[in-house]
């Protein structure tokens, strides 16, 4: 959890050097303002392929997939962005807000190649300590195993013990096989326990995954140490248990109490800077940079039977409402979100139809069928 008994232990954790684990990632670009040090780091845009490791005990820990649809949608907002409460950010962090250009998939192919949910579940007899044992990332131990970590977030649901909410592993922190971020089934998702009900833990603990610190610093909050970052003020307050909703102070200035990267309620809690994008970025150029190539959501075929020899495509992609594709004989198009929710279906028929939607901007899934057969996939970006 993000609270004083979590708060203890995190830093309890980071004493003794313990792994801390908190974080996760994404897809997009863009409309980010520029700081210092981002022309270091190259224009680009990811959607990082999530498996949901769900390891319960009581019934109520086996979160149904809606929850987990949710997590990904509150990620996806929260990386974006978008749906930031009115009034929660002051004018004197307006123009920090920022899209981190990074985006979340729920996998659609395993390791393997097979076709996926992304989420796990298995019953276990397991109790986990505060923060997740060891056990929780080996199948042979009563866990579930992760997938490689190099291609995709690893996030395991369980109840922990004790009362922490999340944890994660930083970059390179390891060991690989327990890779990934870790978070209590009842802060997990939207809907989910108050103050931690909108997702935001795992916004938080994928964070750190992608090389975040907290903003005051590695240890105990103190005026004498930060995260290195410009753009988020020295602070040396957590915001555990508040939900700020005026501008609050501490080591002299105003704090980014909203900052995903804080420990506030979760209905307090809006954005992330653009130094801390840079700083995600630089780990998705660097030790995570494998998650770029992952097919963890390719949309390319599946299986070479469900599919013609020449692949329907789709085009321009992107789009801002109307594509063409060759639907000679009829296609039928069905587009999902990046939670592997059916949001539209469309048709098609003739050579180069022109096909108009009324989708918002973002990623989607689209996949092509005729006559009920699977003839083409792809990812479709939408810019309005
Ligand atoms: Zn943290």
């Amino acid at each position: 959890m993000r609270g004083a008994t979590i708060l203890f232990v995190i830093v309890l954790q980071f004493l003794v050097g313990l792994s801390c684990h908190a974080q996760r990632c994404g897809f997009t670009g863009g409309r980010v303002p520029v700081s210092p040090i981002q022309e270091l780091v190259p224009e680009d845009e990811i959607v990082i392929p999530v498996v949901v490791h769900i390891v319960w005990q009581q019934p109520e820990e086996n979160i149904p997939d809606e929850r987990v649809f949710s997590q990904i949608e509150a990620l996806n907002e929260a990386f974006a962005a978008e749906h930031i409460p009115e009034g929660l950010v002051p004018n004197l962090f307006q123009p920090f807000i920022t899209d981190t250009g990074i985006r979340f998939c729920l996998a659609t192919r395993d390791p393997q190649g097979n076709p996926t949910t992304g989420i796990e579940r298995r019953h276990t007899p397991l109790t986990i300590a505060p923060g997740g044992t060891k056990e929780l990332h080996y199948t042979a131990l009563g866990g579930l195993d992760a997938w490689d970590p190099d291609r995709y977030l690893n996030i395991w649901v369980t109840r922990f013990a004790g009362g922490i909410t999340g944890t994660a592993a930083f970059p390179e922190e390891g060991p690989k096989e327990e890779d990934g971020v870790e978070v209590h089934y009842e802060f997990f998702g939207k809907g989910a326990t108050p103050p931690y009900d909108r997702g935001i833990t795992t916004v938080h603990e994928a964070g750190h995954w992608l090389g975040l610190i907290h903003p005051w610093g590695p240890a105990d909050p103190t005026c004498d140490e930060d995260d290195g970052l410009d753009d988020t003020p020295l602070s040396d307050v957590t915001y555990q248990g508040e939900c700020p909703f005026w501008l609050v102070f501490s080591c002299g200035t105003p704090d980014m109490s909203m900052n995903f990267m804080y420990y506030t309620d979760d209905a307090c809690m809006a954005m992330f800077t653009p130094q801390q994008r840079d700083l995600m970025w630089a780990t998705l150029n660097g030790p995570r940079s494998a998650l770029k190539t992952s097919e963890g959501c390719a949309f390319t075929p599946v299986h070479a039977d469900e599919v013609e020899r020449q692949p329907l495509r789709l085009w321009p992609n992107p789009n801002a409402g109307i594509f063409w594709l060759d639907a000679a004989g009829g296609i039928e198009i069905e587009v999902y979100d990046l939670a592997g929710r059916l949001v539209e279906r469309l048709s098609a028929n003739g050579a180069r139809a022109a096909v108009r939607h009324d989708l918002p901007q973002g990623i989607w899934m689209v996949v092509l069928r005729r006559d009920g057969r699977i003839v083409g996939r792809q990812r479709m970006s939408v810019v309005r």
